[in-house]
């Protein structure tokens, strides 16, 4: 195995990576108490006694957050357990008033799931990524500390304290810093799809963390360096570059060390966004230092087959049946469904909406793509703000396809009926544009052919291509030509001259 160059090559390790990742569940209220989670609030004024672990007060579970969770771990393939329980996570930390987080320790909800993910550019082979478990638990509350303001204060916002999360674990099967973006996208998709969560990482409703190593073959042996976890990553992109970053890292160090795995200790490392790099950050307690212990103030949750049926029929369709779905019904290519289905539930309506009425999915995802996707990608809004609706749009599309006017023509009339809010009928009639009637377009060919006789000589030698040249001058004759109407009649015309 070569280790001398300085610069990594992918075929001298494994990166092998696994995902810790804490979703905010899209509740009302809070996971033990009815304090509301509405994101934003001014400081500590979404508090109780319950959440701030005033003594004598008792947290009651919030069904709707435990629905919830069921969902996202039926998604996720999970086995849900029949019988869980509530255990207390102790440690001590100025964001956590109680002293303790209820989490859930030995008997998580649910385990042994997987979510796959793929890639419809090829650039890697879809994989099916093991989740060992998915459990609930309280978040904590929000530290602030003022350096911004010159100050040399911390402050504490208890809001978030008691926000229901589900922490999503999963076994170390990524293999590049990319197919772990592409997961999270994967897995962001799938809870939003099926309102689980609104996984907004600027708010905090979505968190990752990940463990990286590598595995390098010398000679007959596999060397692993030791584990880091990463923390601090605020975007997906973040956790790529952080990954890449750390890869790198671990590969210079392991060549200079020689650290391996065993020899030396799990170690976390927190992301440096701006300055691109991950630093060392304190020693990771082991989760003997938390002294889990049952919540005695919670009784254990059972859950029956019944109820697992239940919300299985509730669950909706999660992105990869939806994808499955829209190629199969639609006749549209894997990777038209990817792209529709990545833009969510809305714009998906709004597709199968606009196929029905025209009665060709394909037809229907190039519209999609090219003009609705690539306006609310300039413009910015939801689909469900869109002006055109797709009564209005299969109009439209419907009249090309007929032959009414030629798309180019098409993209005009949709400009303004975005514009203007007009319909199809009233921007033709606004702009001046009318089908050309057979006689018209009969004496257009005509004269084109009589004034072009070079082009109708390599027509008739075999050239067919050469009656191109002829549409450009019937469009500057007349802009409302369909130009396949003028190239066919033209064709036609030049076969009768025999
Ligand atoms: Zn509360
Ligand atoms: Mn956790």
């Amino acid at each position: 195995m070569n280790t001398a160059s300085t610069q990594p090559a992918s075929e001298d390790y494994t990166t092998i990576i696994g995902l810790e990742v804490h979703v905010q569940l899209q509740t009302k209220t809070k996971l033990f108490c009815g304090c509301s989670t509405t994101f934003g609030a001014p400081p500590n004024t979404q508090v109780c006694p319950v959440c701030l672990g005033l003594p004598g007060s008792l947290p009651v579970m919030n069904r709707r957050a435990f629905d919830l969770a069921i969902r996202a771990a039926l998604a996720l393939d999970c086995t849900i357990a029949p019988f869980t329980k509530w255990d207390r996570k102790n440690y001590y930390y100025p964001d956590l008033p109680k002293g303790y987080q209820i989490s859930q320790y030995d008997l998580p909800f649910s385990s042994d799931g997987a979510l796959e993910v793929s890639d419809p550019k090829g650039a890697f082979a879809s994989r099916k990524v093991r989740i060992i478990r998915v459990h609930l638990e309280e978040d904590a509350g929000k530290s602030m500390h003022d350096e911004a303001a010159g100050k040399a204060d911390s402050r504490i916002d208890l809001n978030r304290a008691g926000t229901p999360l589900c922490e999503i674990v999963t076994q170390p099967d990524l293999r590049s810093p990319q197919e772990a973006r592409a997961w999270l996208n994967e897995l962001k998709l799938l809870l939003v799809y099926l309102g689980v969560s609104d996984c907004n990482m600027q708010e905090g409703s979505l968190r990752v963390d990940a463990n990286i190593n590598l595995h390098i073959p010398v000679g007959e042996r596999i060397a692993k360096t030791p584990i880091v976890e990463i923390k601090n990553m605020n975007s997906f992109r973040s956790v790529e570059r952080a990954l890449t970053y750390e890869a790198a890292r671990q590969w210079e160090e392991w060549r200079a060390t020689g650290a391996e795995l065993g020899t030396s200790p799990k170690q976390t490392r927190g992301w440096d966004d701006p300055a691109g790099v991950t630093r060392a950050q304190r020693h990771k307690e082991e989760s003997s230092d938390y002294r889990y212990f049952p919540e005695p103030d919670l009784v254990p949750v059972t859950v029956s087959e019944a109820e697992v049926a239940a919300a299985r029929a509730a669950m909706g369709e999660p992105p990869t049946v939806l994808r499955r779905k829209l190629a199969e019904t639609w006749s549209i290519s894997a990777y038209d469904a990817d792209v529709l289905v990545n833009q969510g539930r809305d714009l998906v309506s709004y597709f199968e909406d606009l196929a029905a009425r025209i009665g060709e999915g394909k037809l229907a995802s190039n519209w999609m793509q090219q003009d609705v996707l690539r306006t609310l990608n300039e413009r910015g809004g939801s689909i469900k703000d869109f002006p055109i609706r797709p009564d209005a749009l299969a109009d439209l599309v419907g009249r090309v396809r007929n032959g009414d006017f030629d798309t180019s023509r098409g993209r005009e009339i949709f400009a303004e009926m975005l514009a203007s809010n007009k319909t199809v009928a009233e921007v033709v009639g606004s702009m001046g544009i009318a089908a050309v009637g057979d006689d018209e377009m009969l004496s257009l060919c005509r004269e084109l052919i009589a004034a072009n006789p070079k082009i109708v000589a390599d027509v008739k030698g075999g050239k067919e291509q050469a009656a191109a040249g002829l549409i450009g001058q019937a469009k500057k004759k007349n802009p409302n030509v369909n130009p396949g109407k003028v190239r066919a009649l033209c064709l036609d015309l030049i076969r009768q001259m025999g």
